[in-house]
């Protein structure tokens, strides 16, 4: 189901705790909001859609991935400068992301995942992840 976007920064200032196997429905709602939204935005968090648990969805290739508690076991020293957007805010604000992370995380069906991403993957990552811990750009 497509849910809606939260925008009330108290809201989302919010910690998010740890995903279970009860979850599945938020897993759907995620990937179903997020395609709603694809012309445009990139990925989101589970606050995003008031729910306050570690998992988010992004576009990884052409497909919508779901990860789920995932945790950066590993960053290059390579940090670059960069804009981003987020749905639940209006225009741009200036970051910093590490330009390689290493991210160990579950899939939608809780299978355990380890996966290095670079460049504009990683980028959504980070952001999404800083949501966890109520953070926006
Ligand atoms: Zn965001």
């Amino acid at each position: 189901m497509v849910r809606e976007i939260v925008k009330d920064v108290l809201v989302l200032g919010r910690h998010s705790e740890p995903c279970t196997k009860n979850d599945r429905q938020l897993f759907k709602d995620m990937e179903d909001t997020l395609a709603a939204h694809a012309d445009g935005c990139v990925g989101i968090a589970a606050n995003m859609i008031g729910v306050h648990k570690t998992a988010l969805a992004a576009f990884i290739g052409d497909e919508i991935l779901i990860m789920v508690n995932p945790v950066i076991t590993d960053r290059s020293k390579q940090v670059y400068e960069t804009e981003e957007g987020c749905l639940s805010l209006t225009g741009v604000r200036q970051t910093k992301r590490y330009e390689a992370i290493t991210v160990e995380y579950r899939d939608k069906k809780f299978k355990l995942h380890k996966k290095t991403f670079r460049g504009f993957e990683a980028q959504i990552i980070q952001h999404e992840m800083d949501h966890f811990e109520g953070k926006i750009i």
